[in-house]
């Protein structure tokens, strides 16, 4: 047997960033989630050739402290959590302290930021893990990621990509999943210099929604809502007529986070048992309020699988309420329902 050794911060950083991120979409989700833990209002995301040439998230967040510019590239370097008790008191979007690190790791990565009582912002470039000075430059309040020469390093990786229609097809629908959750976001995603969405701040999520699927579908939207003890339900789900072959407009928020999860995916196939041919699915856009206590979010790295303390509640909490929904409206007729 081999001694063991010690790998270095380059070597880990490569094999977190294999966990964190497969494909270009994978960056776009994790680095406008650290925009929306800036508490930014406005995130543009700028893509060219599916984000194999260029992904540059710039945002009006409040900004890294200048001299925190490498922690932030470094590996479990947070600002977000202190200790192993904040794990149960999850309020933000990353906590693990690996995105950044990761994605510096198997690109270019160049960062600007300034906070907001700060006369001058910092730069920093990593090129394949290679970190270059900390400078101060002129820049506006927030922080600009931009990310080239992706997987340049791996070239395995850099292979699997797919098309790169299908590769922004990807980042179009993480964009879509984060503008949902947070429709007073101000959001824009341009791919090889075309405006794809401009999704101004709205206090509607009818509007949003409208905006990123269309008059028909939204339309056919039924609204619901209900509450179980410190736990809240809402949101929308389609009229049968609206329903699919796949899930893919099956979407559910828990504390303004895109989840999936089975047991309520099936607590909802339930609802509209009968209502639907087989292998028909319903278009849902739900909403989960829950106390951050209740809930692991730290199941798997990108935390799109989470786990409830009690789920059974939470999946009758659904059924019941879209069952009484479905009995109180016709659910036959074609035509728009009432809200
Ligand atoms: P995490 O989000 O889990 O803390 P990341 O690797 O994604 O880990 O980010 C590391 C740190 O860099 C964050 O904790 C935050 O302090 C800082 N950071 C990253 N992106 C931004 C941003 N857009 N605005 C302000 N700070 C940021
Ligand atoms: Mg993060």
């Amino acid at each position: 047997m081999p001694r063991i050794n010690q790998l270095d911060a380059h070597v880990v950083n490569k094999i977190a960033a294999g966990e964190v991120i497969e494909r270009p979409a994978s960056i776009v989700k994790e680095l406008m989630e650290n925009s929306l833990d800036a508490l930014a209002t406005r995130i543009e995301v700028e893509i060219v050739k599916g984000g194999s040439e260029l992904i540059r998230i710039v945002d009006n967040g409040e900004g890294i402290h200048p001299d925190d510019m490498l922690l932030a590239i470094s590996s479990h370097a947070t600002s977000k959590i202190k200790d192993a008790d904040d794990l149960f008191h999850i309020h933000t979007m990353g906590f693990r302290g690996e995105a950044v690190a990761s994605i510096a790791s198997v690109s270019r990565l160049h960062i600007r930021s300034r906070q907001p009582d700060a006369d001058t912002g910092r730069e920093i470039e990593v090129r394949s893990g290679a970190i270059g000075e900390v400078k101060p430059c002129g820049c506006p309040v927030g922080t600009r990621m931009e990310i080239t020469q992706l997987f340049g390093n791996t070239p395995v990786r850099r292979k699997f990509l797919k098309s790169l229609g299908t590769e922004f097809g990807h980042i179009s629908e993480q964009f879509s999943r984060i503008a949902l959750a947070n429709p007073r976001l101000h959001a824009v995603l341009r791919h090889n210099g075309k405006t794809i969405y401009e999704l101004p701040a709205s206090e509607n999520l009818l509007d949003r929604i409208h905006m990123l699927h269309g008059k028909e579908l939204t339309d056919k939207l039924i609204w619901i809502e209900a509450e179980a003890g410190p736990c809240r339900l809402w949101g929308y789900v389609g009229h049968p007529s609206l329903s699919r072959s796949n899930r893919k407009l099956q979407y559910l928020f828990l504390n303004n986070r895109w989840i999936q999860d089975r047991s309520l995916q099936h607590a909802l196939g339930e609802a509209y048992r009968g209502l639907l041919m087989v292998g028909r699915h319903p278009v849902s856009f739900l909403y989960l309020e829950i106390p951050p206590e209740t809930v692991d979010v730290n199941v798997h790295p990108t935390k799109t699988e989470v786990r409830f303390e009690d789920s059974q509640q939470l999946y009758r909490l659904l059924l019941s309420t879209l069952r009484t929904k479905f009995l109180s409206i016709d659910m036959n007729s074609n035509m728009s329902l009432p809200q």
